[in-house]
């Protein structure tokens, strides 16, 4: 970090501005409003200058700079068109220890000013520490855009209930659930920007009234397949306001790089030379940290509703008693699909969709007629080390050995790989990616020669050309 960001409290402080045309005056103009006990130090000034002169909000001084006018100053800000003069208001506020801005020139400034987004109280501050101006300009438009008029208001109004909340909440998780519940209340903040002070305070009343949860509770979020862009908002949100994340091997790191920074991270995910761990023991997991009155995630690759065992977590906690909600997340099969340019439906080549799981438990058979239809698509999970199986199966029920075949490992990351090829290729095929793959078949595949947009670092140009017949 280049520069330390800080908030200075200039109130009736003395702070010397060293110029006197267009360029000072939008620092004086900052000035003023931080309440700054301003001396303008110029041998000319701009009428603006004289105006605010006259209305005694500033003291002007037309004179060469001196040092002495530092005397007492808190800070300094020189903005005069001689480089000369400039340096020398730096050197001599230097010698003095007094933080000074050089405008526009980074050689000689003990202290920037960022860009601004005033809310006030609430007051962003942007700086590329002078590299990108252009980057922090569109930044800024951003923000703008985007942070609603009101956020003054609440967090105005926050400061206000402060003590209050303390007071009513004791502990900490319920103060902060009060205040995740605050500033993310619609009817609130729709109040606030109809300036309706009456309907505000009724809210906040009601607020303070409900009964503030002190019980865990549970909530099953889908990370999707590894793309941290292609997280819901709802998921974004719940992992930013976790106690805890209960995550395993399928949750991309970059999605994990959002999650709440204080929140406690716990990994039920299998590491290389260990053992899986149990089912019922996540499950007893998720249960006693709810019990504890945590807020819970649990985090899941795709969608937790779809081969992702979420359903037998929930009946775990259902059981319990335990509260929770699930946020559903684009599945393997959707961003594998989108990612390699592959539509799963097509009018023209098929009219269904099956997603199957290699994992299936012992007793539970595949219809394999059913599934070697030639018009519809399948996608198999968790199917590299039954690739053989597949193979034999569809073939044995007549499916065409020429049959398009696509093996998408890593789906939508960088890493993304495909390799496409035949029905009596598969096996093949299956040997050349790793865990975690999706197998897509079905005439569709065929599509991605056209289709295809994404590239991620390992293309497939890393294929070789027996696997790549396709394309
Ligand atoms: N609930 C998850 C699926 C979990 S089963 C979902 O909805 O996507 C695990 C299997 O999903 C893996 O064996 C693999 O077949 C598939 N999978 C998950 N993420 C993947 C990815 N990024 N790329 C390819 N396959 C993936």
């Amino acid at each position: 970090m280049d520069y330390l960001p800080i908030f200075c409290q200039l109130k009736q402080k003395a702070c010397l501005l060293v110029g006197g045309g267009e360029v000072a005056e939008r620092k004086a103009r900052l000035l003023l409003a931080a309440g700054a006990q301003l001396t303008v130090n110029a041998l000319e000034f701009s009428t603006q200058f004289h105006h605010w002169a006259e209305q005694q909000q500033l003291t002007l001084v037309k004179a060469p700079f001196s040092s002495n006018l530092l005397a007492g100053k808190w800070l300094v800000i020189a903005c005069t068109d001689s480089s000369s003069i400039n340096n020398q208001v730096y050197h001599a506020a230097n010698q003095q220890q007094i933080f000074c801005n050089v405008v526009d020139d980074a050689q000689h400034t003990s202290f920037i000013m960022p860009a601004v987004i005033d809310r006030s109280p609430l007051v962003i501050a942007l700086s590329s520490g002078g590299r990108a101006p252009v980057l922090i300009r569109q930044l800024r438009e951003k923000l703008e855009a985007q942070l609603p008029q009101h956020l003054g208001q609440l967090a105005e109004l926050a400061g206000t209930l402060r003590q209050r909340v303390k007071q009513q909440f004791s502990k900490l998780t319920a103060r902060r659930r009060f205040w995740e519940r605050f500033f993310t209340h619609q009817h609130l903040a729709q109040s606030l920007a109809n300036r309706d002070q009456q309907q505000a305070n009724q809210q906040i009343e009601k607020m303070f009234s409900q009964h503030c949860v002190d019980h865990g509770e549970v909530a099953l979020v889908g990370a999707g397949p590894g793309d941290a862009g292609l997280l819901t908002l709802k998921a974004l949100q719940q992992i930013q306001q976790a106690d805890v994340v209960v995550y395993d091997r399928l949750v991309s790191a970059e999605v994990m790089a959002l999650v709440r920074r204080d929140a406690t991270r716990v990994f039920v995910g299998k590491q290389p030379g260990q053992h899986c761990i149990t089912q019922e023991k996540i499950n007893q997991t998720l249960l006693t940290l709810a019990q504890q009155g945590l807020r819970v995630v649990r985090l899941k690759g795709g969608d937790p509703f779809i081969f992702g065992r979420g359903g037998e977590e929930l009946q775990a906690l259902a059981q319990a008693g335990i509260p929770f909600s699930v946020v559903p997340g684009i599945t393997a099969a959707s961003g594998c699909s989108a990612y390699s340019g592959i539509p799963l439906t097509h009018r023209d080549h098929a009219q269904s969709l099956c997603l199957i799981t290699g994992h299936t438990k012992q007793d539970r058979q595949l219809n394999w007629s059913q599934l070697a239809n030639t018009q519809q698509t399948l996608v198999f999970y968790m199917g590299l080390a039954q690739a053989a199986e597949i193979q034999q199966q569809l073939l044995d029920h007549r499916m065409p050995a020429s049959t398009a075949v696509a093996l998408i490992e890593n789906g939508t990351t960088r890493q993304q790989r495909v390799v496409v090829g035949r029905l009596d290729q598969l096996t093949l095929l299956a040997n050349q990616v790793v865990s975690p793959s999706l197998i897509i078949i079905g005439n569709v595949v065929q599509l991605r020669q056209q289709l295809n947009w994404f590239h991620g670092e390992q293309d497939d140009s890393a294929v070789t050309p027996m696997v790549s017949l396709l394309r």
